[in-house]
């Protein structure tokens, strides 16, 4: 496995084989409340290279552009698992907290600034995107 992970009751597990198409940090609204305060943090990975186990809770919601999003979170403890949205079924937007501790990625592009509170700290260095950027291209396509 390239990497793994786990919720913090340790019923849901990940083992995720191949690198990600890209990490963001996503300040869109649905986020904020995902999260708690600020903003998500995802990794997204090829649908099929993330295997989820264990009993998972799904809530969904109709996003700005019209897709549904749908979160999925531990059944026991409720940590965020990861989201997918109905546009782009073939991706899984993995929580980068669920990863396991040494996983090395970190954000490369912050999202949905426009819905950021005036407080964030957004890092200038990152790519940035006012709203929903464009898929990232898959790397190295069979
Ligand atoms: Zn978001
Ligand atoms: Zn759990």
């Amino acid at each position: 496995m390239t990497y793994t992970g786990r919720c913090s009751c340790g019923s849901v597990t990940l083992a995720i084989s191949g690198e990600p198409i890209g990490v963001r940090q996503c300040w869109c609204r649905q986020c904020q409340q995902v999260a708690g305060g600020g903003a998500s943090y995802n990794v997204i990975f090829n649908a099929e290279d993330a295997v989820v186990s264990g009993e998972l809770a799904a809530s969904t919601w109709v996003a700005q552009s019209g897709n549904t999003l749908t979160h999925w979170r531990c059944a026991a403890c409720g940590n965020p698992v990861y989201g997918q949205s109905s546009a782009r079924t073939h991706l899984k937007v993995v929580r980068l907290g669920i990863l396991d501790v040494g996983h090395g990625l970190k954000p490369q592009a912050v999202i949905w600034t426009d819905d950021a509170p005036d407080w964030a700290l957004i890092d200038p260095a990152l790519e940035s995107w006012p709203q929903q950027p464009p898929v990232p291209p898959v790397p190295n396509p069979a």
